[in-house]
């Protein structure tokens, strides 16, 4: 059995995760949930004073927002559509027929929603700013958490298919947006050292699909876009990105009209923690009873 599977398996016999029958999708014990509160406090403390603006997104998105991000030409791999049955009473009939035999597939006449699920906690934030005109000359500062979906089934518990992402998003002027990230990489380095987590920050690319997705990947880390801060779980010749450091420069700012007050094209950059991913980085490192945790991180995550 391999590492990724075995710790999947502790993880279940403890009641941490809930099996489902689908791989990368688990039910949270309360346990589990503790943690994950406790470190968003953490997240508070280290980011509350900065005075960004708190909005929470559903799950799913405006599917014309979606479509205008460019997210299908990126990664149409990983991406979640939402369809629903549209027909009348005739259909219904042979929709029930289908199922009953079960040889044809019942889902091919479901019809798109418009609705997306979401696949990273920023999406709906861009459209949403846009919308109410320029973005102040001091910058602006968000404060996200969203359920987000990737189609990425596997056995590994730190790859999920629905999972929650806590970001910051900064817009505002270049210095200002790599100010804001660097300031989250010491940060994040700083949060992880006080809950006794081993960390390393390495440059890093998206999972862009295809051939020509190689030389996006190429490019985003010849430039230096994206850093993470990787934590070993499964792994520890391939520890597991816990946190993402993101530079947009000013591509976001092009593509959704977001305008500074002086009517230079915005910058953007943002942060985002893999919520689950932290919480089996503790459990992994200090054990699945938290009980049994070193009491300075018992003492940072619940005072
Ligand atoms: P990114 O947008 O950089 O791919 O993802 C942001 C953060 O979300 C990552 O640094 C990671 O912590 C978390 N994340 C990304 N993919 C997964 C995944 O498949 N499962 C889980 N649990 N977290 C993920
Ligand atoms: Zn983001």
């Amino acid at each position: 059995m391999d590492m990724q599977t075995s710790f999947l398996d502790r993880l279940f016999d403890a009641g941490l995760l809930i099996d489902t029958g689908v791989d990368g999708l688990y039910g949270r014990s309360g346990r589990f949930e503790d943690v994950i509160v406790a470190f968003e406090r953490l997240i508070d403390r280290f980011g509350g004073a900065d005075g960004a603006e708190a909005m929470r997104f559903p799950p799913g998105m405006n599917r014309a927002f979606f479509e205008k991000s460019g997210y299908m030409k990126s990664f149409p791999q990983l991406a979640g559509t939402v369809h629903s049955f549209c027909g009348n009473e005739l259909d219904h009939m042979s929709l029930l027929k289908c199922m009953e035999v079960g040889e044809e597939d019942w889902t091919k006449d479901q019809k798109a929603t418009d609705i997306v699920l979401t696949p990273a906690a920023c999406y709906p934030l861009y459209p949403t700013v846009a919308k109410r005109g320029p973005v102040p000359a001091k910058g602006a500062l968000y404060d996200l958490q969203s359920y987000c979906f990737r189609h990425e089934p596997s056995q590994d518990p730190a790859r999920q298919q629905l999972f929650r992402m806590r970001e910051y998003v900064c817009m505002g002027t270049e210095t200002h947006v790599t100010d804001f990230r660097q300031s989250w990489m010491d940060r994040g380095v700083a949060m992880m050292k006080e809950v006794g987590l081993e960390v390393a920050i390495d440059v890093a690319n998206d999972p862009f699909f295809g051939r020509a997705g190689k030389m996006l990947a190429n490019n985003q880390r010849d430039q230096n876009l994206k850093f993470e801060l990787l934590i070993p779980i499964t792994s520890v010749a391939k520890p597991t990105a816990c946190m993402s450091f993101n530079y947009h420069q000013d591509a976001f700012g092009t593509k959704w009209g977001l305008a500074m007050e002086d009517g230079s094209v915005a910058h953007t950059a943002c942060v985002g923690f893999g919520l689950e991913r932290i919480a089996l980085a503790l459990f992994h490192t200090h054990g699945l009873d938290v009980a049994d945790w070193p009491e300075s991180v018992r003492k940072t995550l619940w005072g």
